[in-house]
Formats: structure tokens, sequence, C-alpha cells
């Protein structure tokens, strides 16, 4: 799930509040941030592209969120979780009622979602747990579920009878990897966390807002906690031996803040591709000539996505704004030349006007290619 990016939007927006800017591309210049909602001209531009986020957290049919998700002419990936420590949205742990609720916005989407499962995890040590999660999932693959997410509660939460924290590349989890592969679908790995989880804070890093709202994740005080280092390398493990699972890295596969690391992996794994889901300040930090450079040398592995999400409770009017926002914040950085402000640091950044034939690939085709069925799955 996504606290992290939400605290960057509540930032945004307390910043936006009562003095949002309707942009336009004739209005932005080297001195005048761009911010606010699409302009005509650019929802225009951002709708030809067949937009795709593959990373949300949609568990309302609302109307706001459909009446959106058509204007911007966008499909989502629904990811299904499972959390126990989650304060914020306390009724929203159950797994059957999440994954019902999600389900349910697939269907009345009109063809705008499709849905990423889960299992499990706190159950790893039952008899016949393996058995049970892929019975679950194929039961979702049935009705048209086109992946399965692992989430950072395996290597930063649960523990076994010794008290170590379980890794991603456990035995116990090696039949659900190979039921995802023998079925053709993807699974979607957030592992870890950004580094300065494990650092001392730091008010200026992107992630400062997430980990003070969140104790339970700031691993940089908790005694044993796996290192970074130690989960990601059981990823690497798990993408080793399943060399026939497509695998795709939540949140630049948590590599957030080594670019040449990331690399690194891509050119290592084939099966291989990362999803840039509220690691967009992270991108905007970068030297504008290197992350594009980045992003054109590995423009067939990179996947649009937020981590945006909608929950019963959120006011819906003001949440599909604020997906709105998202969107048309994160085309400008990567579609445009417009100045754009980075919410952590204040730092402005130019966009970086990425020609169209990347924009495509990162906003729809690598989607559908990592993601086989994600526009038919809900038909
Ligand atoms: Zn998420």
């Amino acid at each position: 799930m996504k606290r992290l990016v939400l605290s960057l939007l509540l930032i945004y927006m307390a910043g936006a509040c009562g003095k949002q800017q309707q942009s336009s591309p004739s209005a932005s210049s080297a001195t005048a941030p761009v911010s606010g909602p699409f302009s005509s001209q650019e929802l225009q531009e951002f709708t030809a592209l067949d937009p795709i986020d593959t990373h949300t957290h949609a568990y309302t049919s609302n109307p706001d969120l459909f009446a959106m998700l058509d204007r911007l002419n966008l499909h989502i990936l629904d990811i299904v979780i499972v959390v126990d420590n989650d304060k914020t949205h306390a009724t929203w742990t159950n797994f059957f009622r999440v994954r019902k609720a999600a389900w349910g916005v697939v269907h009345n989407s009109a063809g705008h979602a499709s849905l990423c499962t889960t299992f499990d995890p706190y159950k790893f040590n039952q008899p016949d747990f393996s058995k049970n999660a892929v019975r679950e999932i194929n039961r979702d693959f049935a009705q048209g579920a086109v992946a399965v997410k692992i989430w950072k509660n395996i290597g930063m939460e649960i523990k076994d009878a010794k008290g170590n924290y379980i890794l991603p590349d456990n035995p116990v989890f090696g039949p659900i990897y190979k039921d995802i592969a023998a079925h053709h679908k993807t699974l979607i790995a957030h592992v870890a966390d950004p580094n300065t989880i494990w650092e001392p804070p730091n008010p200026t890093s992107p992630d400062y807002s997430y980990y003070m709202e969140h104790p339970e994740w700031y691993m940089y005080n908790k005694h044993h906690a796996a290192s970074k280092e130690r989960i990601l390398l059981a990823r690497d493990h798990l993408l080793e031996e399943n060399p026939n699972l497509r695998v795709v890295g939540a949140h630049l596969g948590s590599m957030e803040a080594n670019f040449n690391q990331l690399a690194q992996r891509l050119d290592r794994y084939p099966n291989f591709a990362v999803d840039l889901a509220a690691r967009m300040p992270y991108m905007m930090l970068q030297p504008r000539a290197d992350i594009i450079a980045f992003v054109t040398k590995y423009q067939d592995r990179l996947i649009y996505a937020t981590d945006n999400e909608f929950f019963p409770t959120d006011n819906a009017q003001k949440t599909a704004l604020v997906w709105e926002d998202q969107y048309a914040n994160d085309w400008r950085f990567l579609a445009t030349n417009d100045m754009l402000v980075e919410q952590s640091s204040g730092r402005k950044v130019q966009g970086l006007a990425l020609p169209q034939s990347v924009l495509r690939k990162l906003y729809h085709d690598n989607a559908v290619k990592w993601f086989p069925g994600i526009l038919g799955s809900s038909h």
C-alpha cells in the first residue's frame, strides 16, 4: 500500500489548497512552476496515450472514481493487499473484504479496471499454506486476475518461530511463484522500502512524513531488522530461481536511490521490470540528463504507476481530484518541459519532455506486455 505517496499528496494538497493553479502550456515559464489538474490540451495529450496505471488500491465502487477514470481514459490495475498493522484504515485489513471490494471495482468499472490478487502471508507457517494460497489465487485467475502481489510485510514484519524475519525467497512461497508462472501471470513484488527507512531521521527526505506517521515500518530503530541489502538479495534470488516468472518490482524495485543498481538488476534479470509508483520524487531529484538517459535505455522495462488509493471512507470528490492532480503532475514531469516543484525538497525541476514513442511505452505498451490480459480481464 502507499501511505508514502498519500503523505506526499497531502503535503501537495496542503500547498495547493485555496490557490490551485489552472495550468496551461502557454502559461508555463522557466520561473512559474505548473501544478493542479490537467488543462484541456494536456488532457487531450494524456488521454491519447491510452494510459494505464498498474499500481492502485481502489476499494470502493464510487461514481466519482469511475467518472474520473472515464474522463482520463484511464485503465487501472487494482491491487489487493493484506495488512495487519494499518491503523489508518483498520476496517480495511480483512483480506476477503478487500478482495471482494476490489472485484466490485473491476466489475463496475465498465472495463477501466483489472485485478491483482494476493495471498495471506501471515499464515505462512500453517499446514497446507502454499496449497491453500495457490487454490485461492487460481480462483482469482479463473475470474480474470492478471497478477499476484507480495508486499513488504515479507522481509519487514512477519517473523518465523525463531524470531527471524521471513524473506521473499523463503521456500514456503516457492509453489506459489511456480503457480503464477504456470498460469502466465505476473508477480508484483513490493519488497523493502526506501533507503531512508533504515537511516536516521532526515526531514528533507521524500519519505520523512511517511515513516514519522508509520513507525511500524521504520526499520532504523528496530533491533535485528533484516537489512535492505539482505531483503533485495532475497528478491534477486527469487528472480534467479524463477526465470519463467515475470516479476514487476513495485516502486522502482526499491532501488530508488541508486539507478546504477537498478540498471544492473534490469541487465541481469530479463524477467524483471519495475513500476514507477510513488517514487517520482526520486526521479525528479536525479540530474535531468541522467534520468533521461536511464529512461531512454530502459524504456521497455519501466511501467507508469502511482500507488493511488481510494477507500470507502475517503471523501470521494476530493480523492478523485487528488488522483487527477497526481496524473497531471506526473505527466508534466515525463512529457513536457514545464517547470515543476519537487514537494519534499521544494526544488524546481524541469520536465523531461520524453519523446512520444517512449511515453507510449511507459504509459501503455509496457503495462500490456508485462501484464498480459490487463485490458481484457474485466470483460
Ligand atoms: Zn501499493
